[in-house]
């Protein structure tokens, strides 16, 4: 059934103070919408279940991307088309400047937040393997003042995430430290834009004489939330890439996922992509360093 759109209010206080505030004195009541492109989609089905929205699109606590030595800070409002015309993004992050590029159209992507990605918490959201693979912490603000969460475990199951009713994501924090590391980035659906995944990996490696230093995989679409395939990393960490261990990475990154059959694709399918594109990546690293 369509929404009346009487039966809705939007306000934008326009500070971040003011809207924590809101957030704070009336629990539960308010709905953040940023970018609008996941929350204006159920309010047209008839799906939103608030009424009662608060705008954080353009907010100035949650914009911009600030460049420390160390680290990046992504303000949580950024969108799409931010990310993907970033110099530091393109040079140093290029897994979370592809996610940007793949998710939906120019529109989509002149609309659309990272924070509104995270929290919409969809198992096939593009940026979210990126942000596993780059162990991303995020800054979370509330009334009661700010804290920094590790991305990797804020999602805890379907669409449930560890982010109290009176708190944002205000930024997302990258370290700055790979260089060196090959960044592999594939997105399979039924194209590569403007189609939700079927599988999407994100990973990062290095080699160190040969051998494998240091490993990252994370694969979307395939679970009810991203997973960052660690066992799988242990086991592949001070080895050399020989057919054999393709073989066997292949065995358990189809055993480590949990997908399933949908309108999308089927469990089986996606089981048999996700260990070829991880074998994929452990290819190109192994090229890549016989290259160098
Ligand atoms: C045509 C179309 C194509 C799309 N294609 C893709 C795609 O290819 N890949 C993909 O991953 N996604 C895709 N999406 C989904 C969507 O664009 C993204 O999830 C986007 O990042 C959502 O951001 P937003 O700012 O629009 O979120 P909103 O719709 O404003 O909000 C989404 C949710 O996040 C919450 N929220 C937003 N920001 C914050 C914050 N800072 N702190 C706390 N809560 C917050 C809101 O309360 C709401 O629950 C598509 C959507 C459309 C309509």
């Amino acid at each position: 059934m369509r929404s009346d759109p009487t039966d809705f209010e939007l306000i934008a206080p326009g500070t971040l103070h003011a809207v924590v505030s809101l957030l704070a004195n009336e629990p539960g009541q308010w709905l953040p919408i940023a970018g609008g492109t996941d929350v204006m989609v159920q309010y047209a089905a008839g799906k939103l279940p608030a009424r009662k929205l608060i705008s954080i699109w353009n907010l100035p606590e949650l914009r911009g991307i600030e460049i420390l030595r160390g680290e990046i800070r992504i303000g949580a409002g950024c969108t799409y088309t931010e990310l993907r015309e970033h110099n530091v993004i393109a040079q140093e992050f290029p897994l979370l400047a592809s996610a940007a590029r793949w998710t939906g159209g120019i529109a989509n992507q002149n609309r659309g937040t990272l924070g509104g990605n995270i929290v919409n918490a969809s198992p096939a959201a593009d940026s979210l393997p990126a942000l596993l693979a780059y162990e991303a912490e995020l800054i979370v603000a509330s009334i009661r003042g700010e804290r920094r969460i590790p991305y990797l475990g804020f999602h805890t199951g379907y669409k449930k995430m560890n982010l109290a009713s009176d708190e944002l994501i205000r930024a997302i924090s990258l370290e700055r430290r790979f260089s060196g590391y090959l960044h592999y980035a594939r997105k399979v659906g039924a194209r590569e834009a403007q189609a939700i995944s079927k599988v999407c990996v994100a990973a990062l490696g290095r080699l160190r004489d040969g051998v494998i230093e240091d490993v990252r995989i994370a694969v979307g679409s395939v679970a009810p939330v991203p997973l960052r395939l660690t066992e799988l990393e242990e086991m592949l960490k001070g080895k050399t890439v020989e057919p054999e261990l393709l073989q066997l990475a292949r065995k358990m990154a189809a055993a480590a996922i949990k997908p399933i059959d949908d309108i999308r694709s089927t469990a089986k399918y996606r089981a048999a992509v996700a260990g070829n594109l991880v074998a994929e990546f452990l290819g190109q690293l192994r090229d890549g360093a016989k290259a160098a």
